[in-house]
Formats: C-alpha cells, structure tokens, sequence
C-alpha cells in the first residue's frame, strides 16, 4: 500500500517568536512538495502564532507533548484540546526524553493518544530502545512492549515513529539493515494487532536524520518518513530531508 510520507520536525525547547522566519521560508518551499505531509512541532508558546502563520499552507503545526485530560488543575501542562485550539492538527506523544526526563510510561503514553484522538489531533507515537538494550539483544523485545503498552484499541489512527534513543542528538544511525529490521517488526506486530488497517499506519524513522543520510533511511521498506530534530530548526536543512521525497 502506497503510504503518504510525512516529514515532522520536533524543535524541543528551541525557539523564540523570531524564529517564525525559519516556518515562514519552509512555508514558502512547500508547495512544492506535493508528495510528502510537512509538519512543524515547535516549544508550545509558539503553537498558536505558527499555526495562524501556517494557515492556509500545505504545512501542519504540532505540539510535542499533551496531558490525557481535557483540563484541570495540573499546573505547567497543556492538553491536547488546549493546541487544538491553538490550531494545532498532531502531537508528538511518548518523546524519548518525555519519557526519561519526564518518568512517562507506556501506560501514561497510551492516555495521551487517547486525548489526542478526543482532540481531533494526529497522535505520533514515540518508540525505541537505549544503547545498553540495543548491545544486549533486547531492542526487538523493549520496542514490541512499547507498542502493546503505548498503542490504544480501535482504529490506529496514529503514526509511529522509531527512534533509537542512542541515536537521537549523537550523529550516530543505526545500519540500514537494522532499520529494515526493526521497521519490518513494528508493521508485522501492528498487524497482528490491527489487522488490514496496520496498512495505513505512517511508521517513522527518527534519530540524527540529516541531509546526508536521508536518502539512505528514508527510502528503506516501512520507512514512511522522518521524525527530525536537530535538523528540523534550520529551514534549508528540513527541506532538504523533505526533498527524498520530491
Ligand atoms: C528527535 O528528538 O525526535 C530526534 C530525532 O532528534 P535528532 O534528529 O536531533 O536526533
């Protein structure tokens, strides 16, 4: 089944208001991809003004985490209602470094898919193993239970996204063989979960993409597009990933 491709930049905690003439340069290049989703995930003070700048074009503003309640007194969170709102259309869900820095588990990840499915928000979720369960042959097996826990029943209306967590922000990528591997398993488990429908679902690749290696990663079986941070803040660099799929 031919997958649309979706390129999702996630620029953690960097951005200012200023830095809306990097999106504005992305939005400028985009209507030539017309084969690939663009989406933008910048720190949740800007979701509203990229989102009102992004109106109209063909690229998407995202958050980068929600709480599973609609609202409450949960001083410092956002819901996934909340960047609706703010004209957000996705939410990245279940980050590595939501889940080390912030304690979140699979249990925690699945209610934020669930309140980005309430929301009317595309939900990506976030998978991956560390260096030292890479090195002990357990990635197969940390990443499976990731999916039983993190991924909610009903329709998986989510994306995926692979990322390594020895891979993010170090420069270093896994060998292409090894992410045809863990790519070919994430779609056949989703399978036997999901049925047909496991079809549809995106799986991304995430972890040091550049525009280097983008070509190489991108063009693998079940790679449906990238998950980029470090290269996702400079706007000829994001392109540049995006351009795979020109
Ligand atoms: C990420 O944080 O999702 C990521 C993939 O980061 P980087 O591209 O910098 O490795």
């Amino acid at each position: 089944m031919a997958r649309r491709p979706l390129v999702a930049g996630n620029w953690k905690m960097h951005g200012l208001k200023a830095s809306a003439a990097e999106l504005e340069k992305i939005i400028a290049a985009a209507r030539g991809f017309t084969a690939v989703d663009l989406l933008v995930c910048p720190p949740a003070t800007l979701v509203a003004q990229f989102a009102d700048i992004a109106r109209g074009s063909p690229v998407g503003i995202g958050g980068q985490d929600c709480h599973a309640q609609a609202s409450g007194a949960y001083t410092g969170d956002i819901s996934a209602e909340m960047l609706r709102d703010a004209g957000a259309v996705a939410v990245i869900v279940g980050h590595s470094e939501r889940r080390h820095y912030h304690g979140e588990t699979d249990a925690m990840v699945r209610e934020k898919v669930l309140a980005a499915r309430r929301a009317n928000l595309l939900a990506i979720v976030c998978v991956g193993e560390t260096r030292i369960e890479r090195e002990s042959g357990g990635a197969d097996r940390v990443v499976e239970a990731q999916l039983d826990g993190s991924l909610p029943d009903g329709s998986p209306d989510f994306v995926l996204a692979y990322e390594p967590v020895w891979a993010i922000g170090t420069g270093v990528t896994p060998t292409i063989d090894d992410v045809t591997a863990m790519h070919r398993l994430v779609r056949q488990h989703l399978a036997r979960r999901f049925g047909d429908a496991a079809d549809r679902v995106r799986i991304l690749y995430g972890g040091s993409v550049k525009p280097g290696n983008a070509k190489d990663l991108l063009t693998v079986d079940n790679v449906d597009g990238a998950l980029v941070g470090g290269s996702s803040l400079k706007s000829e660099e994001f392109l540049a990933i995006a351009s795979v799929y020109r």
